[in-house]
């Protein structure tokens, strides 16, 4: 999104009046990509909290699901992440069947 239609969105969401129907439906329709991208970054901080947590117990970097130590290269790309590569690998294909 540009800075001038930022701008704009944030002017317009002061009085709550969208005198043109088309403005209302983009102001609704930005608010909702807003939602969702507040929604995975609140997913990806509880994430990140939850690794914090498993460092401090001393289970950070042990897979959730086989206990096998996950690899350094896979933690430096998903920090977050719980499962090592062949978890993760077996999750996407059962995601993937049944359509998650
Ligand atoms: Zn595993």
């Amino acid at each position: 999104m540009g800075i001038a239609e930022d701008t704009v969105i944030r002017m317009s969401e002061g009085d709550g009046t969208f005198p043109d129907p088309l403005d209302r439906a983009l102001s609704e329709s930005n608010r909702s990509i807003e939602l969702r991208k507040r929604d995975r970054e609140r997913k990806l901080i509880q994430k990140i909290r939850k690794a914090i947590q498993r460092t401090e117990d001393g289970s950070y970097g042990i897979c959730e699901v086989c206990g096998e130590e996950i690899t350094e290269s896979r933690l430096e790309v998903r920090p977050e992440t719980t499962l090592c590569i062949s978890c993760k690998e077996e999750q996407e294909v059962v995601e993937k069947q049944f359509g998650l």
